[in-house]
C-alpha cells in the first residue's frame, strides 16, 4: 500500500481545542527536545514489517484514521517518561504506550483512543541492562527485540550456553511481547510466566507533585534488589506484576526475563494426520504426552492449509473462486508439497542428548502411529526452504521471519487472529474448530487453524488473512471474529489476548458475578489513573472520564 494523505486531518485527542493541543505540543518539545516529539499530520505511510509506522496498525481492520495517534514522543530516561506523565496530566491528554509497536494481528502499534499521543519507549530506550551467564537471567529495556537479545549473546560468545524463547517473528519486543503475555516455542514458551521483575511508572502525579515509579518483587529492596531480583519474581507481600500486563495501569521501563539453558541436543519432528476427524483422538493422545512433558515444548499443530500458505504464495496460485477453499483443491496442492496431503501437521522438538531424546520420540512416535495415516516425516528429506527448518529454528531460540510468509496469502495481506483458550480436550478441540468453520463459511473465509498445546491448556490461534484495502473483506472478518468470540464464550472459552478494536467485546465476555472483574479492574484503574490519561480502553478498561460515554466497541 503506498502513503495515504490522510484526509481527517491532524488527529487531535477529543476534550481539546486544536490550538490547546499544539500548545501542548511545543511545551512537550521544550521539555524533551523538539527531534524527539514528532506531529503525526501529513500521511499514512505503512512500511512493512521491518519498517512498520508507529503510529496506526499497517492492518486496520477499521477505517484506517480510527485507531491513530495524534503525535510520537520518543523518551530516552525513565525520567522521561516521567515528565511525559506529568505533561499528560497536566493537558489531559491520552497516552498510549509501545515498546516496538509490532504487536500485528492485534492492533500493530496503534492506540485504542484517536489522537492518543504514542510514546515510543523503544527507539531509544533499548539497552541490553545485564546478561547473567551464571544465574541464566537477563534485564532490558523496552526497546530490546528477540533479534537484538539473541545477536548480543552470540556477540558474547554464549550462544551454546544459553538460549532465549522467541515467537513466531523476532522482531517484536522482549517486553511489549511479554506484557501482552505472547507465547514462544521451547519450554519457555509462556513469556509471562518466564519474567521476574519489572520497573513501572505509573500514570499519575503525587501529592509531593513526583510521578511514582516502582520495582517489582526483589526490586523492592532499599538497595535496588539487584542481585537476586530477576532470579526471584515474587518478593514479599501481593504480588502486584500481574495488573501491569494486558493492562492500562502503568508503563513498563525495565524487565527481567529468565533464559533457557542449552539443552545439550535437540532434534525437531513432524507428524502428519490424513483426516480432519484425526484432531479430537489426536488431542487426547497428546495431552498426557504434553502434561508429563515428553512433549516438552509449545508444539504447533496445524492445519493442511496453512501448510500451503506459508510457502507465501497468493492464495490465487491455488484457486481463484470466491468463498473457502475447496478441499479437494487443497489436497491437489498439498500433494505436490513435502508435506503431502493431510489435514493437519504436528511440529514439534524434543530436547536433551541423543540418548534421553531417543526414549521420550519413541514414546511420541508409539502414541502418535495409534492414529491410522500418520506419518512421520523424515527431515533429511527436506529441502532447506522448507517451513520445517524454520520452526525448528524457532523451537531452539534462534529468531526468523519465515512465518510473515503467510501473510501473502491476500494482496495487501492484514491478518486478524481469533485465539480461544481451552483444556486440551478431543470434543473442545472438535467444537473450536466446528464453529470456527461454520462462521468462516458463511463470511466465505478460508479457515486455517493452528492449535497451540501450553500445559494444561491450548491456544487454538485461526489468524483469518484479509485484503487491508478491502473494506467488504475486512467487515468480513471483523464479523466472522466477533460472531466466533461470542459462539466460543457461550461454550466456556475465553479469548487470552484480542485486537484492539474487539477488546470491549472480549472484556464483556469475562462477565462472571455481574462483572465483577471489570468493577475491580475500574477501581485499579480509577486509583491508579484519576485523570485517564493512559491507554484508555485498553483491554476493554475505560477510565472514569471515558466510561459508558460512547467509547466501547
Ligand atoms: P508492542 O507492540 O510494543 O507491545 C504490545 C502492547 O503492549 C502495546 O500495544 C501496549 O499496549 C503494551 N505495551 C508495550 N510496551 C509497553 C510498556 N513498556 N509499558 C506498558 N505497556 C506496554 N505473537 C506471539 O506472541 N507469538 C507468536 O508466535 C506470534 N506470531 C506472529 C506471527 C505473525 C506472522 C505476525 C504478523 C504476528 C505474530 N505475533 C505473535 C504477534 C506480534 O507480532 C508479537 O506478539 C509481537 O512481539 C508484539 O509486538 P511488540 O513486541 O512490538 O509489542
Amino acid at each position: 500500500q503506498d502513503d495515504i494523505p490522510l484526509e481527517r486531518g491532524l488527529p487531535v485527542p477529543q476534550g481539546i481545542s486544536k490550538s490547546a493541543f499544539l500548545a501542548a505540543i511545543d511545551e512537550l518539545r521544550t521539555l524533551l527536545g523538539k527531534e524527539h516529539v514528532q506531529l503525526n499530520d501529513t500521511q499514512i505511510s505503512n512500511g512493512w514489517y521491518m519498517e512498520h509506522p508507529n503510529t496506526h496498525d499497517m492492518m486496520p481492520l477499521l477505517d484506517s484514521e480510527e485507531f491513530i495517534a495524534s503525535a510520537v514522543v520518543y523518551p530516552g530516561s525513565v525520567d522521561d517518561v516521567k515528565i511525559i506523565v506529568k505533561w499528560a496530566n497536566k493537558n489531559l491528554i491520552p497516552l498510549f504506550p509501545i515498546s516496538i509497536g509490532r504487536n500485528l494481528g492485534y492492533g500493530g502499534s496503534a492506540p485504542r483512543v484517536r489522537g492518543s499521543v504514542t510514546i515510543d519507549l523503544g527507539r531509544r530506550m533499548n539497552r541490553i541492562l545485564n546478561i547473567n551467564a551464571d544465574d541464566f537471567t537477563c534485564l532490558v529495556e523496552p526497546g530490546v527485540t528477540f533479534y537484538a537479545l539473541h545477536e548480543e549473546i552470540v556477540r558474547r560468545g554464549l550462544e551454546d550456553k544459553i538460549w532465549i524463547d522467541t515467537p513466531d517473528l523476532g522482531g517484536g519486543s522482549v517486553v511489549g511481547n511479554t506484557l501482552d503475555r505472547g507465547v514462544g516455542y521451547t519450554p519457555y514458551g509462556d513469556h509471562w510466566a518466564c519474567h521476574s521483575g519489572l520497573e513501572v511508572v505509573l500514570p499519575s502525579v503525587g501529592d509531593d507533585n513526583e510521578v511514582p515509579v516502582f520495582r517489582t518483587g526483589m526490586g523492592a529492596l532499599g538497595v535496588g534488589g539487584e542481585n537476586t531480583w530477576q532470579c526471584f519474581p515474587y518478593g514479599f507481600g501481593p504480588f502486584s506484576d500481574g495488573i501491569f500486563s494486558q493492562s492500562n495501569f502503568g508503563i513498563v521501563t525495565k524487565m527481567g526475563m529468565t533464559l533457557m539453558p542449552n539443552p545439550g541436543g535437540h532434534e525437531s519432528f513432524m507428524y502428519t494426520f490424513q483426516n480432519e476427524s484425526d484432531l479430537a483422538p489426536l488431542i487426547e493422545i497428546i495431552r498426557p504426552l504434553r502434561i508429563s512433558n515428553i512433549l516438552e515444548n509449545v508444539a504447533q499443530l496445524r492445519h493442511g492449509l496453512q501448510t500451503l500458505s506459508v510457502k507465501g504464495q497468493p492464495r490465487t496460485k491455488y484457486y481463484s473462486g470466491k468463498g473457502p477453499m475447496p478441499p479437494d483443491i487443497v489436497s491437489k496442492h498439498l500433494r505436490e508439497t513435502k508435506t503431502g496431503d493431510c489435514a493437519w501437521v504436528y511440529y514439534g522438538m524434543s530436547y536433551g542428548p541423543q540418548h534421553i531424546r531417543a526414549h521420550k520420540l519413541a514414546l511420541i512416535d508409539s502414541e502418535f502411529q495409534k492414529i491410522p495415516g500418520c506419518k512421520k516425516i523424515d527431515p533429511a528429506t527436506l529441502p532447506a526452504d522448507e517451513y520445517f527448518w524454520s520452526r525448528d529454528k524457532i523451537a531452539s531460540g534462534t529468531p526468523d521471519m519465515e512465518e510473515l510468509k503467510w501473510v501473502n496469502w491476500m494482496p495487501n495481506g492484514a491478518h486478524i487472529a481469533f485465539s480461544p483458550v481451552s483444556p486440551i480436550r478431543g470434543p473442545d478441540a472438535e467444537r473450536l474448530f466446528a464453529l470456527a468453520r461454520k462462521r468462516h463459511e458463511e463470511q466465505g473465509l478460508d479457515v486455517m487453524p493452528a492449535f497451540c498445546v501450553g500445559l494444561r491448556e491450548m491456544h487454538l490461534i485461526i489468524e483469518i488473512v484479509y485484503d487491508a484495502t478491502d473494506a467488504d473483506m475486512r467487515k468480513r472478518a471483523e464479523r466472522c471474529l466477533r460472531d466466533m468470540i461470542d459462539d466460543a464464550a457461550a461454550f466456556g472459552y475465553g479469548e487470552y489476548r484480542t485486537h484492539l478494536a474487539l477488546m470491549d467485546q472480549v472484556a464483556g465476555t469475562y462477565n462472571w458475578n455481574d462483572n465483577a472483574l471489570m468493577k475491580f479492574n475500574n477501581k485499579i484503574k480509577d486509583a491508579l489513573d484519576p485523570n485517564g490519561i493512559l491507554a484508555p480502553g485498553r483491554c476493554g478498561i475505560w477510565p472514569k472520564r471515558y466510561r459508558n460515554r460512547g467509547w466501547e466497541l
